[in-house]
């Protein structure tokens, strides 16, 4: 047997984890395995890495992916999916493990339609906004960079009785600045998926400084805002000019964490697994601590989430 894989979308600490495991998953099995280079684009213009013949030494550790990821905007078109399956099937290639976030998902589920070929998906992201897992390669790894990130800032807000506003990544949903604000402590934690009232925080931020708290710290989710414009309506709000940070790809660098990295492996070595059995278009995820498998599609069908439990205990905790 012959396997595929791709990388595809943002990068995440992790993806090589997956890829490392599943090559060495499928070496073990007797089962071959081609590596196409940048994603959906590697398959339409046929860049392959032989990964028999490839060292990983070190690099199951290392942040990013060593057969690269790309954005393809051709891969929206049937012409281009149908170019990429001859690419495939000529290199004998009989099923895929594609590790990326919901628009890799979304293409691999239209590749499968258009030509019944086998894949696993592999949930890679650091927003963690595949609804139907609960955790994706690379949370755990970007939430370690922020919350690292947010304790330097309040190092030096708390020595100057400063109020900072800290945008972090996520997209459209908020997790990372769920996850990451409340274990740093943040005092103001806003999200894309739940309603707030600006002015009435700004408020209760100035309330909290009258009381003798010395700094304040909000964490904002790239999908509510720019803290650019914030810190602008928040001076006028309260006459106090706030600090502003946005952390951009700090986040999504580094090496993998411990949880990282064995999400990587299990995964990688689980779409393997799956392709081997004779599956048709599935998505691996993770819930409870235990690895499943899903249908590709139905996992696309269920909206991302906030961790609502979180969120409620949240304005306890901060
Ligand atoms: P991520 O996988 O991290 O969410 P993107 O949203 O950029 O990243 O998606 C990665 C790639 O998946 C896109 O560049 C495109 O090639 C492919 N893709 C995304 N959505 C679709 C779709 N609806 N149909 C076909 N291919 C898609």
């Amino acid at each position: 047997m012959k396997l595929g894989i791709i990388t595809s979308g943002g990068d995440a600490p992790g993806m090589n984890a997956a890829i490392v495991a599943a090559a060495r998953y499928a070496r073990s099995r007797g089962i071959e395995m081609f590596g196409y280079v940048g994603g959906y684009r590697g398959m339409i213009e046929h860049k392959t890495v032989d990964l028999a013949k490839t060292s990983f030494r070190g690099a199951l550790g290392r942040g990013g992916t060593l057969l690269y990821t790309d954005r393809c905007e051709e891969f929206l078109l049937r012409e281009y999916r149908l170019q990429a399956y001859d690419n495939l099937r000529s290199d004998g290639v009989e099923g895929l493990v594609a590790v990326g976030g919901d628009g890799t998902f979304r293409g691999a589920r239209d590749f499968f339609a258009d030509t019944g070929l086998p894949i696993a998906c592999v949930p890679a992201t650091i927003d963690n906004d595949l609804g139907y897992t609960e955790f994706t390669i690379g949370f755990d790894t970007a939430l370690n960079n922020v919350v690292n990130a947010v304790e330097a800032i309040k190092d030096t807000a708390e020595s100057h009785g400063k109020v900072s506003f800290v945008e972090v990544m996520g997209r459209k949903c908020g997790n990372i600045a769920l996850h990451s604000g409340v274990a740093s402590g943040a005092d103001f934690i806003l999200v894309p998926e739940r309603p707030f009232d600006f002015e009435e925080l700004s408020k209760k931020a100035v309330e909290k400084l009258e009381a003798g708290h010395h700094s304040i710290i909000f964490i904002v989710a790239e999908g509510v805002g720019k803290v650019s414009e914030m810190s602008v309506r928040f001076k006028e709000l309260t006459g106090i000019t706030p600090r502003e940070t946005s952390l951009g790809f700090i986040q999504r660098g580094g090496n993998p964490t411990y949880a990282d990295r064995m999400l990587g492996v299990r995964m990688g070595a689980t779409a393997v697994d799956l392709l081997a059995g004779g599956c048709g278009a599935v998505a691996v995820g993770v819930r409870g601590g235990e690895i499943f498998d899903t249908d590709l599609a139905g996992a696309l069908g269920i909206p991302s989430d906030i961790d609502q439990t979180l969120y409620d205990l949240a304005p306890g905790i901060v």
